[in-house]
């Protein structure tokens, strides 16, 4: 998939020092009080460098708290002026970025159910038209990378090149231990199709509550991943809005104290070796695929022979046979089962389709 994203680097619009950019604040701006007195405490956090906060909230069903709305802008720019933090704000209508504009927030963020709609991004977008403002997306509520980049396409296609990604994982019908799945394979992807684009990752939303937070945080920057939205709230437990998983300050600030960044390059000497060891990762990877062409080229001549004898595409005792029979020698070998398994059916799936293609024409 080609795309024409022209981006500027996040270290060109915000001084990250090169460290990870650390986002902060509570999920909804609930009263003055509370935003201000979160606020504060935050800005003694040195990692932190902007300031969260929902102003207008997306809910899953009317009559509950929907957000203060605009009087909410007002204190964030009272906080803003009081620590010299920047602020960022969610948008999800044209009239929603006017009022953001009118109260100096510094950063406009979409937010997942936004992104889902491209009728809605592209009003946000086109209401930007002309305005020098930076944009975060967040990923669609669903697993779908094409619609991501769709969005951050619209916003770049009127002008707007400060653009970076918040990750907040994906929903799923399955019961995991994450309120939104990390698929941590699709902010990665976008990273690689999506040149000079910076992935804020939110643990927040993808975690659901505080336990899982540390590690989903540790491994953001264990991947590269270039900072960490973390909502925060100054009383947690009466929050309005997502309670469960939103920290105190000074638990915010444990947190952060704990991560260990890891450095994308190392030394020479470092750099020497990794270069050899992927250099026979390369090699290793060619001998794999030229096996599994080897393997599929027999598939197929199988598939002639039993076309032929008009034998069944599949045999279910020749399939448990082998399955049994692969999983011993993987795990003899030292390899995960769960692993072996996904890979045979997944090498089992192709040669099925390979054959009955050979059988119905
Ligand atoms: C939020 O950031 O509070 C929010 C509503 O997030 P999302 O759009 O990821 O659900
Ligand atoms: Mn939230």
């Amino acid at each position: 998939m080609g795309t024409k994203l022209d981006i500027l680097p996040i270290d060109k619009w915000f001084n990250t020092n090169g460290k990870p950019l650390i986002i902060s604040g509570p999920c909804s701006a609930e009263s003055e009080e509370q935003l201000l007195n979160t606020g504060r405490e935050l800005a003694k956090i040195s990692e932190v460098k902007i300031i969260r906060a929902g102003i207008w909230k997306p809910r899953t069903r009317p009559d509950i708290f929907e957000g203060v709305g605009e009087i909410g802008l007002k204190w964030l720019k009272k906080l803003k002026e009081e620590t010299g933090l920047k602020t960022c704000v969610e948008v999800a209508t044209p009239q929603h970025i006017d009022a953001c504009l009118k109260n100096d927030i510094d950063i406009l963020w979409v937010g997942a159910r936004t992104t889902a709609n491209p009728f809605s991004i592209q009003e946000l977008a086109d209401n930007l038209k002309g305005v020098d403002i930076p944009i975060m997306v967040k990923n669609p509520l669903h697993p779908d990378l094409k619609l991501w980049i769709g969005a951050l396409e619209r916003f770049n296609q009127v002008g707007i090149t400060k653009l970076a990604a918040i990750h907040r994982g994906f929903y799923t019908y399955e019961k995991t231990p994450f309120r939104n799945l990390p698929m941590w394979e699709i902010p990665i992807e976008l990273k690689r199709l999506v040149p000079n684009i910076a992935v804020i990752t939110d643990p927040s939303h993808i975690c659901g509550n505080r336990e899982l937070l540390q590690s989903v945080s540790q491994k953001a920057m264990d991947l590269a991943m270039d900072g960490l939205m973390l909502e925060s709230h100054i009383n947690p437990s009466v929050a309005l809005t997502d309670a469960s998983q939103q920290l105190e300050p000074k638990d915010l600030k444990i947190l952060l104290n704990n991560l260990v960044h890891r450095q994308e390059f190392g030394t020479e000497d470092f750099e020497n070796l990794l270069e050899k060891l992927r250099f026979d990762i390369d090699h290793i990877d060619q001998e794999l695929l030229t096996i599994l062409t080897r393997r599929m080229h027999k598939i197929e001549e199988i598939g002639y022979y039993k076309k032929e004898n008009n034998i069944t595409v599949l045999q279910m005792d020749r399939l448990r046979q082998m399955m049994l029979s692969r999983l011993k020698v993987g795990k003899d070998l030292g390899l995960d089962s769960k692993f072996v398994l996904k890979l045979l059916q997944l090498v089992h799936k192709d040669s099925i389709q390979i054959q009955t293609k050979i059988m119905t024409t």
